[in-house]
């Protein structure tokens, strides 16, 4: 057992001062509450005492929509012309290249990059299926080289494994394989992580344009099987209407409804050219919808009507996609600052579906519906669920003075300025510490450098003195 005690605590909806969480050897959360009365609980007696004096206490944070790889492309790819560019000269060059160990050192670097950043789980959407070279079956390889990293550093992972069963270009060689042999994957590797509860896998047929109708309900049928919900990017660039319309004669959520596959277990990532119909409809279906609001914006994907569907009673869930800064902390606040700027007004999700402006509904985005996409049993403090928290640095320059005044000045602050990174000073997943005093645990920021050092898959500038 351990005691945790903090300045402040995240408890259900709110700051609480002097509170205590008692945590099992498991990692899960036994009780809640004032921190006399934990303390004095029979089973608290003995308990290890972890007092994060001066800080404060909440939930780890959740990117529930994230590529590790894409890391690999931060200094060469970030000003490309256009989309199209960036996956022709960029994207799809590098998955090419990308051999197992610069995969592995991607996905450290980002992982390790999230955890210092409080992101205790990660949905992790992986396409990558095939060697390098001859393009021969590598699936197993690939993903235990993804998942063993996010275990390395000490993070949850949903392993949110895809099926892509369409080849139009050459990049997407490494990406395809037969439905079947996808699902047989899923089955087997599902099987092998049933008992552990740093992992999880979940089916994602890629998208209408990455998977075939058979492929994507395959996907669907999986999760029923599994009893997951399962992800799959819906309508993320204005072009994926379009492409709905002209090869399925409908625009992307009715196409999927037309197939009988809009319900609870739907998770549909970026959604961000849903008409109003559809919006409607994925909120009567009790589905689900992740956003990756800075991706959006570093690829020109245009505005999802969050505020919309927030007010319709989705859960929307965030992600930080090609992870050019993984932080959902950052998240939050770019979400609301996009629903600002697109509707000129300011307190837009804090006030979608009525009420006084209420920071927790961008708070939940980046928690609770995280774990819920990614049917985790964390995302909050409570009974029952997984002690994943991250402790704040109450006296941190980019929460002062707010953080002083404690309660829902701390939510406030967290949610909409800019969280710095020395204020995540420790992170903690299963009760397990990830990251102590600011620094990790499993492993060094040396050996994440050195890893990548060696990443053959890296870009290599041409025609600059002294670049590799
Ligand atoms: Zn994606």
């Amino acid at each position: 057992m351990k005691l945790f005690l903090a300045d402040w605590i995240h408890l259900d909806r709110a700051f609480v001062p002097d509170a205590a969480v008692l945590v099992d050897d498991d990692g899960r959360i036994v009780a809640t509450g004032p921190r006399e009365a934990v303390r004095a609980r029979p089973d608290a007696l003995a308990a290890e005492v972890v007092d994060l004096e001066g800080k404060a206490l909440l939930p780890g944070t959740i990117s529930a929509h994230s590529h590790s790889f894409q890391v690999l492309l931060r200094g060469t790819s970030d000003h490309p012309a256009s989309f199209r560019d960036w996956v022709k000269q960029h994207l799809y060059p590098l998955v090419e290249r990308l051999d197992h160990e610069s995969l592995e050192a991607g996905a450290l670097l980002c992982f390790a990059q999230m955890a210092r950043a409080g992101v205790t789980s990660v949905g992790e959407f992986h396409y990558l299926q095939n060697a390098p070279d001859d393009y021969a079956p590598d699936a197993d390889r690939l993903a235990e080289i993804v998942i063993g990293a996010a275990r390395r550093v000490g993070i949850r992972i949903a392993f949110l494994r895809a099926i892509y069963d369409v080849q139009e270009r050459f990049g997407q060689a490494r990406m395809v394989e037969p439905p079947a042999q996808s699902a047989e994957h899923i089955r087997a590797l599902a099987a092998r992580y049933r008992d552990d509860p740093f992992v999880h896998v979940m089916p994602a047929p890629h998208s209408l344009h990455g998977a075939t109708r058979e492929a994507i309900e395959l996907g669907a049928g999986l999760a029923r099987e599994l009893g997951t919900r399962w992800h799959i990017h819906l309508a993320e660039q204005r072009g994926d209407v379009g492409y709905a319309e002209r090869f399925h004669q409908a625009t992307p959520l009715r196409v999927l409804d037309r197939w009988g596959l809009v319900d609870e277990r739907l998770v549909a990532v970026h959604g961000i050219w849903l008409d109003a119909g559809e919006q409607k409809l994925l909120a009567e279906r009790k589905a689900a919808l992740v956003s990756n609001p800075s991706t959006n914006q570093i690829l020109g994907d245009g505005i999802a009507p969050l505020s919309e569907l927030v007010a319709l009673g989705v859960p929307v869930a965030l992600g930080t996609d090609l992870n050019q800064s993984p932080s959902v902390f950052q998240e939050m606040r770019q979400a609301e600052m996009l629903q600002r700027v697109h509707h000129l007004r300011m307190g837009m999700i804090p006030t979608a579906g009525g009420g006084a402006p209420d920071p927790q509904r961008l708070f939940d985005m980046g928690t609770r519906h995280g774990a819920t996409v990614l049917d985790l049993a964390a995302g909050v403090l409570e009974p029952g669920r997984f002690f994943d928290a991250v402790a704040l640095d109450l006296s941190d320059p980019s929460l002062l003075p707010g953080s002083l005044l404690g309660g829902t000045a701390i939510l406030s602050a967290v949610t909409c300025c800019v969280v710095g990174k020395s204020a995540v000073r420790d992170t903690f997943v299963g009760g397990r510490p990830v990251i102590r005093d600011g620094k990790l645990v499993n492993l060094t920021w040396l050996e994440v450098v050195e890893r990548l050092k060696k990443a053959k898959a890296l870009p290599r500038l041409e025609g600059v003195p002294g670049a590799r």
